[in-house]
């Protein structure tokens, strides 16, 4: 299979040529249909990372400086440019991912709607906000966001383009540089979005880009780092959260989930399967947010579970540069045996399988079918540990309470679904999961998309947010510019004390009456 024409081998050597590299090494990029190899990628030392966050520095004084409008600019020509060259992203998405390409799309557009969500709110978001000060009339405070610097941002492979690029704009707008280490697996396509910025007229050196192992060049990036934006696993996040709380800089961890799924007894359910379908097997099973955990009352678990598997079974899976798949690939060899194993596990303790549970090497190296299991119990790996891949457990429950309670068992909080007809009580019923994210009649888009409303993950999910206002302000300093017009809270030596503390009770309470304290 030929890599797509928008991939020529000159766009291939200007994207790894964008690594901050010296050290000579290199990693093979291969492409996950096929398992050829695409290019070498150059790989970065601790010494390259130093580097990228001096060039960095030194551009970020710049950009901090220009007024938002002309920042502003900037994404908006980027905007424009992706808009036109979005396929170019997706083809690179699909080589080195294996996902189908209408996840590759879609990941695209989240770049999109956070970037035009953020053009918009940003002048609101960052505006100064004077305030009285300590004495009314006299005396004045003004909240100022300060760019922290230059962030560190770490992305996984699984959504690499939105994880970089959506995460990296709200930094950028509001003034900062940034350090980005995609995973070695998902680098292309995130240094061709980069290039997309620097091409919408981004000051030369504000986003560097380096590459390696983790733990080869992770302790670099924090060191160095004024904040951590992260995204991965729940194991190397707390790694993160520790060094960057030992270094005393802030950090968002965005991790990993088990995320459970309730069908109601009044859930309409044609609409149900469907959406259980994309919320389950959409990224190949590879989102942090699909579902692993399906609840479903006795009433209507066999009706649910035959329907619900007849339309697994009519997924297209293939590895083709179109829109035709359904489902793609998994990201690699390793992983499709990661998932593997977690089904031959279950099976080998008295799961059921009631589809898939097998590789599919007629189509690639790390094909795996969609998968549906039942019967699963607790000694199984899958029961609590993220699985990453196109399986799911189908479990029923005897009341709301247990379905709740069912749900809720989990270290994790990241994402949660319900379905039901009385879409008040099934969002009641919603607001008792501990989980960040509550999608009513939908898996998992409606809560994701929503780009004002601020989300995270709960428990081992997650430490801070993205989106919504807070998503922007966790990239700043406040700083409280407070002025007094006449000297008047030094009080004369010869001050009567008795009589200071007296008035300084009346006026104290004079001004709460007033509200004005
Ligand atoms: P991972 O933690 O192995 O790797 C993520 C990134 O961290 C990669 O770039 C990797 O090279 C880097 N890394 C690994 N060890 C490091 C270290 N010691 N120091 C610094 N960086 C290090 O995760 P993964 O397997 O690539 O990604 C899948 C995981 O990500 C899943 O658990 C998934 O749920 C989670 N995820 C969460 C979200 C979210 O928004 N909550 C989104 C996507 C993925």
């Amino acid at each position: 299979m030929g890599l797509p024409s928008t991939t020529p081998a000159e766009l291939l050597t200007k994207l790894t040529g964008m690594v901050v590299s010296t050290s000579g090494c290199s990693h093979a990029v291969t492409e996950v249909y096929t398992g050829e190899q695409v290019v070498d990628l150059p790989q970065s030392d601790p010494v390259d990372v130093q580097t990228a966050y001096a060039t960095a520095r030194a551009a970020q004084a710049v950009w901090a400086s220009w007024p938002l409008k002309r920042r502003l600019a900037v994404m908006k020509r980027f905007h424009e440019l992706l808009l036109e060259c979005g396929l170019t992203a997706v083809d690179l998405m699909q080589i080195e991912t294996g996902k189908a390409r209408r996840m590759a799309f879609e990941e695209t557009c989240d770049v999109l709607m956070v970037t035009s969500h953020y053009i918009k709110a940003a002048p609101r978001i960052l505006k100064e906000r004077k305030h009285g000060g300590v004495v009314p009339i006299v005396s004045t405070s003004t909240e100022v966001r300060v760019p922290k610097g230059v962030v560190g941002l770490i992305s996984p492979w699984n959504f690499p383009f939105a994880t970089s690029l959506s995460d990296a704009m709200p930094a950028l707008i509001a003034g900062n540089g940034i350090v980005l280490k995609p995973d070695n697996k998902s680098t292309l396509n995130v240094a061709y979005g980069v290039s997309l910025l620097y091409e919408a007229g981004l000051p030369t050196g504000l986003v560097q880009l380096v590459c390696g192992q983790g733990p080869d060049i992770g302790s670099a990036i924090i060191d160095n780092a004024d904040y951590v934006m992260f995204t991965g696993s729940t194991a190397t996040g707390r790694t993160i959260g520790a060094q960057a709380g030992q270094n005393l800089i802030g950090c968002t961890l965005e991790l990993g989930g088990k995320n459970p799924l309730i069908l109601l007894d009044d859930a309409d359910l044609d609409e149900a399967i469907a959406g259980t379908v994309t919320a389950t097997f959409l990224n190949t099973g590879q989102a942090c947010m699909h579902i692993e955990r399906i609840y479903v009352s006795e009433k209507r678990r066999e009706e649910f579970t035959r329907r619900f598997v007849e339309a697994v079974r009519a997924i297209q899976v293939g590895g083709t540069y179109d829109f035709a798949p359904d489902m793609g690939s998994l990201v690699s060899v390793p992983q499709r045996e990661r998932v593997q194993s977690h089904v031959e596990d279950a099976l080998a303790k008295g799961a059921t399988l009631l589809t898939g549970g097998k590789p599919r090497p007629d189509l690639g190296p790390a094909f795996f079918e969609p998968t549906v299991l039942t019967d699963v119990t607790e000694d199984m790996v899958l029961a609590r540990t993220e699985t990453f891949g196109p399986v799911v457990s189908i479990y029923g429950y005897a009341s709301v309470e247990q379905a709740v309670a069912l749900a809720n068992d989990t270290e994790y909080g990241l994402n949660a679904s319900v379905w039901g007809g009385d879409r008040k009580a099934a969002e009641s019923v919603g607001r008792r999961i501990r989980a960040g994210n509550i999608n009513v009649n939908d898996g998992l888009a409606v809560s994701y998309a929503s780009k004002k409303s601020t989300s995270g993950g709960f428990k081992a999910s997650g430490v801070g947010s993205r989106h919504g206002d807070a998503g922007m302000l966790k990239y700043t300093d406040v700083q409280n510019v407070a002025v007094l017009k006449k000297q008047v809270l030094t009080n004369p030596p010869d001050t009567d004390w008795a009589k200071q503390v007296a008035k300084t009770v009346k006026g104290l309470r004079f001004m709460r009456k007033l509200g004005i304290r």
